[in-house]
C-alpha cells in the first residue's frame, strides 16, 4: 500500500456526456444523411444561436482553429500585413496568421487574469495591421470597449476567440458576438464537446455569404441548398471547413445539456474557490480572479508565488494522484512565434503567467471525492521558504 493505485488517480479532465448523444447518433446512422448540412447541423446551429444570443450567422465548423483561419481569410490577410494576437495564447491565432503569410505581433497581458491588455492592442497597431485576435481566457471576458472604439477608427477587424467562454453573458452583449468574427471549440476538453469541432460567429453582415463559400470547398453550395439558385458552382476560394452529422449529432445532445453542465462545473469553481481561500493566503498563491464573477467555469487556476513553486505544486500534486497542469507557452518564444512574429515590448506579464500559472481538474461529472481530494492535496503543499 501506499502507492497510488491506477483508479485513485483524479484525472485532469474527462469528457462528459449528457446520456443522449447515442440516440442521435443512431438517427444518423439510420438516415441517408451523414454529410454536414443536415437536421443535426440545423438544430446544433439554432441552439448556439440561442445561447450566443448572436444576432449574426452560425456556422459550425470542423474547429476552432479552422473558424480562426476562416477568419482571417475573409478578411484578406496575406504577405505584409500584420494581426495582432496575445502572446499568451493557444498557438491557433498565430498559426492563422502564419497560414496566410502575414505576420503576428505579440502582445502582453494583464497580470491577473492572462487576457490581453487593450493598451497593448493599441499601442502595437499601425497601417499594416489589419486585425487583432482577442482570447477570453477561461472564458472571463477581455476588456474589449477600448478595442473595438480603436479598431473601428482605424479598420481594423476583431476576431474573438472564445473557446473557453461560451454562453458567457456580459452587460454589453454574450462572449464572441461583438467582434467581426466569433470563435469557438468543441475539442474534447471543452465545456461542450463533439471529439472535434467549432463554430464561426459572422457578426458583420457582409461576411455572411463569403463566410459560407470560404467553408463548402469555395462554392456556393449552401445557396444551392436553400434552393436560391439552381446550380452550385465553384466560385472562390475555400476548404472543407463543414463538420459531419455525426458531430453535429452529438453536439447537438450537448448543447441541450448546456445549463446542466454549466451548472456542474460552476459547482466545482466555487469549491475551489471557498476551500482554497486561506491556504491561498498563506501560501502568497493568487486564485483565479476571485473578485470577478463573470467566467465559463471552463478552468479553475492558480498563481503561484514564484516560478519554481509551479512545479513543485504540479508534482506534489502527482504524487498524490491528482493531475494537476500548467498552460500555454508564450508565443512570442516558440519557435514558430520566433519565426512568423515579433514581440510587441517585453512582454514580462505573459512570461510570468505561463511560470506561475496551475490548472486544477474540472469536468462536468467529477465526483464529489474526487474534488475533496484535488482540495486536500493542494491545501496539504507549502510554498518552499
Ligand atoms: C482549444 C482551443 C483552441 C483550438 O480549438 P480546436 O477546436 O481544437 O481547433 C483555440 N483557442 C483556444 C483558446 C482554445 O482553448
Amino acid at each position: 500500500m501506499g502507492t497510488v493505485t491506477e483508479t485513485e488517480i483524479v484525472p485532469f479532465s474527462v469528457p462528459y456526456f449528457a446520456g443522449n448523444e447515442l440516440d442521435s447518433l443512431a438517427k444518423v446512422v439510420s438516415s441517408s444523411h451523414t454529410q454536414g448540412d443536415g437536421p443535426f447541423t440545423r438544430s446544433a446551429t439554432q441552439q448556439l444561436k440561442q445561447i450566443t444570443g448572436s444576432p449574426g450567422n452560425i456556422l459550425l465548423t470542423t474547429s476552432c482553429s479552422h473558424a480562426l483561419d476562416m477568419s482571417l481569410q475573409l478578411l484578406g490577410v496575406g504577405p505584409g500585413d500584420e494581426v495582432i494576437v496575445p502572446s499568451y495564447n493557444f498557438p491557433s491565432a498565430g498559426n492563422s496568421v502564419a497560414l496566410r503569410g502575414a505576420h503576428c505581433v505579440f502582445v502582453d497581458c494583464d497580470p491577473h487574469s492572462g487576457n490581453v491588455d487593450p493598451e497593448h492592442v493599441i499601442a502595437a497597431s499601425n497601417s499594416r495591421t489589419k486585425a487583432v485576435i482577442v482570447m477570453h481566457y477561461a472564458g472571463v471576458p477581455v476588456v474589449l470597449e477600448p478595442i473595438l472604439a480603436y479598431a473601428s477608427g482605424h479598420g481594423m477587424a476583431v476576431i474573438e476567440d472564445a473557446a473557453h467562454g461560451l454562453g458567457v453573458q456580459t452587460t454589453v452583449g454574450t462572449l464572441g458576438t461583438r467582434g467581426t468574427f466569433g470563435a469557438f471549440s468543441f475539442h474534447a476538453s471543452k465545456n461542450l464537446q463533439c471529439g472535434e469541432g467549432g463554430a464561426l460567429l459572422v457578426n458583420d453582415p457582409r461576411y455572411e455569404l463569403p463566410a459560407e463559400i470560404v467553408r463548402e470547398k469555395g462554392t456556393n453550395r449552401s445557396q444551392f441548398i436553400r434552393g436560391e439558385v439552381d446550380k452550385y458552382t465553384w466560385i472562390g476560394r475555400g476548404s472543407s471547413y463543414l463538420p459531419s452529422e455525426y458531430n453535429a449529432a452529438v453536439l447537438d445532445a450537448q448543447l441541450g445539456a448546456f445549463d446542466d453542465i454549466q451548472r456542474m462545473r460552476e459547482a466545482i469553481w466555487n469549491r475551489y474557490s471557498t476551500a482554497l481561500a486561506d491556504w491561498a493566503a498563506e501560501q502568497e498563491v493568487e486564485l483565479m480572479q476571485p473578485h470577478l464573477e463573470i467566467h465559463a467555469s471552463h478552468m479553475f487556476y492558480l498563481l503561484t508565488p514564484t516560478w519554481d513553486a509551479q512545479g513543485e505544486l504540479i508534482s506534489h500534486l502527482r504524487s498524490r494522484g491528482v493531475c494537476a497542469t500548467f498552460h500555454y507557452q508564450p508565443l512570442h518564444s516558440s519557435p514558430a512565434g520566433v519565426q512568423w512574429g515579433q514581440p510587441f515590448g517585453d512582454l514580462t506579464h505573459s512570461t510570468n503567467f505561463a511560470h506561475r500559472v496551475v490548472r486544477l481538474p474540472l469536468w462536468a461529472g467529477m465526483s464529489e471525492s474526487q474534488v475533496e481530494r484535488v482540495i486536500d492535496a493542494v491545501v496539504s503543499w507549502r510554498v518552499a521558504s
